[in-house]
């Protein structure tokens, strides 16, 4: 018996990174996870495949984020598994990486539609699934806080709009016994800043610097904060920003 026993969750983005350890936490805390992915549907599987042989339960489901239609296609594909949900971690999410003197609409409309636009849908149409005493877990980071990756700007703006989000959901949910947060990951090692952590010899050593704790984040250190808030132990925490960053902020 896990925690999560009996709890559904659903992970976007968890066929990869930060995702994909916070679905393997879940499920290893007897969630059943569905495993939502867009476009590496093995990848899915493998997370999947890594839940089971540890003794959970999951599925998963693909539904590209970013499109007219996407989040009533994805609880479409979410109801053929599963009837209802308890924890819905919002995770999926692209940057941005062009100064503001370079990016053109196409690249900003883009960012904006994967990391703020499919969220909001997805809870629109989603909320009415989710169960009492449930969970809401955006993914944001800590750049929504600090300016120190100024060419980001555009994603920057996309975590402090889901901020926003998070806070003003908060009140909406409440009264349902449903807690929405947005957690602030720091640099964390996966797919999306493999060309940030080896750019240069020594780009991996500047980065983890950023830290108080002098390193670079692991998925599952992430993973844990989640599962905190999803947890019992997270019921008086909502419509916060938790930071998540190894003390990059200070
Ligand atoms: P990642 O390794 O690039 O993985 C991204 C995940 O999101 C993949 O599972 C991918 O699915 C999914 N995804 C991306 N675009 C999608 C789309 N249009 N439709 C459907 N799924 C899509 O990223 P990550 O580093 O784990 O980041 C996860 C979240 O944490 C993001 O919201 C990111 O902004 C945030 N974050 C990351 C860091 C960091 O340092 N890594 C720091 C702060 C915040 P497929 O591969 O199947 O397409």
């Amino acid at each position: 018996m896990g925690v999560f026993t009996g709890r559904t969750a659903l992970v976007t983005g968890a066929s990869r990174g930060i995702g994909r350890g916070i679905a393997e936490r879940l499920g290893r805390d007897g969630a059943r996870v569905a495993v939502h992915y867009g476009r590496n549907e093995t990848a899915a599987k493998e997370t999947v495949a890594a839940i089971e042989a540890a003794g959970g339960s999951a599925f998963a489901i693909g539904v590209e984020l970013g499109l007219p239609g996407d989040a009533e296609a994805l609880w479409e594909e979410f109801d053929r598994h599963a009837d209802g949900l308890d924890i819905l971690v919002n995770n999926a999410g692209i940057g941005n990486t062009r100064p503001i003197a370079e990016i053109d609409e196409r690249e900003y409309d883009r960012v904006f539609a994967v990391n703020v636009k499919a969220p909001f849908f997805i809870v629109r149409h989603g909320m009415t699934r989710l169960r009492e005493g449930g969970r809401v877990i955006n993914i944001s980071s800590g750049l929504s806080r600090t300016a120190i990756m100024p060419d980001n700007m555009a994603y920057a703006m996309t975590k402090g709009a889901l901020d926003v989000f998070s806070r003003d959901l908060s009140k909406v949910l409440g009264r349902r016994g449903i807690t929405v947060n947005s957690v602030a990951p720091g640099i964390i090692a996966t797919d999306n800043t493999h060309e940030l952590l080896h750019a240069d010899e020594g780009a991996w050593a500047r980065a983890a610097a950023i830290s108080a704790l002098g390193r670079v984040g692991e998925t599952a250190e992430v993973a844990d904060v989640v599962a905190f808030l999803a947890g019992d132990g997270g019921r008086w925490v909502t419509g916060s920003w938790v930071d998540a960053t190894g003390g990059s902020l200070t």
